[in-house]
């Protein structure tokens, strides 16, 4: 019966203690200090909160395009939301998996932070101007700015847990 590595992903035996190709401990690995796992859930609530942000940008940035209305407020405002909000959404998903998995610290930092930044984009490009449409800016950059912080800082002070 083989394995394979959770760290380098060769097979390895089941009945050994540590992988021969990169050294890392097969058994499982009890948690240190905490909160990876709340941390990669709550990246994770971030991404869906800013797909949502991003898929409602870009489509009414595309809507905006094949109209004739001229809006009161920058067209781009909406695609920087959308493309922030997206971006947010799949560097995110992807931290709190690695989140969950407690793999790839970096990268996993990295997802979240980049929802706090998207978040920011999105008050940034939406609160100069009162315009229905970039209510989605000002109301769910909350959310995201919220559970993106909480999330950054439950899987910063989990470093230990992460292999
Ligand atoms: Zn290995």
């Amino acid at each position: 019966m083989v394995l394979n590595c959770r760290k380098c992903g060769k097979e390895i035996s089941e009945e050994a203690n540590y992988c021969s190709y990169c050294g890392r401990s097969i058994k499982a690995v009890p948690w240190k200090t905490g909160f990876p796992l709340a941390g990669g859930i709550l990246a994770i609530s971030a991404a869906c909160a800013s797909m949502f942000v991003g898929v409602v940008g870009i489509g009414n940035f595309a809507l905006l395009l094949t109209s004739d209305y001229t809006p009161s407020y920058p067209r781009h405002a909406l695609l920087l939301i959308g493309i922030f909000g997206l971006a947010g959404f799949a560097f995110g998903l992807a931290g709190g998996i690695l989140s969950l998995q407690r793999r790839h610290f970096a990268w996993a930092t990295f997802g979240t932070s980049l929802i706090m930044i998207s978040s920011l984009v999105d008050f940034v490009a939406s609160t100069p101007y009162s315009a229905l449409n970039l209510w989605i800016g000002q109301f769910f950059g909350i959310p995201k700015l919220i559970l993106s912080t909480l999330s950054l800082t439950l899987i910063a002070i989990s470093k230990a847990d992460f292999t």
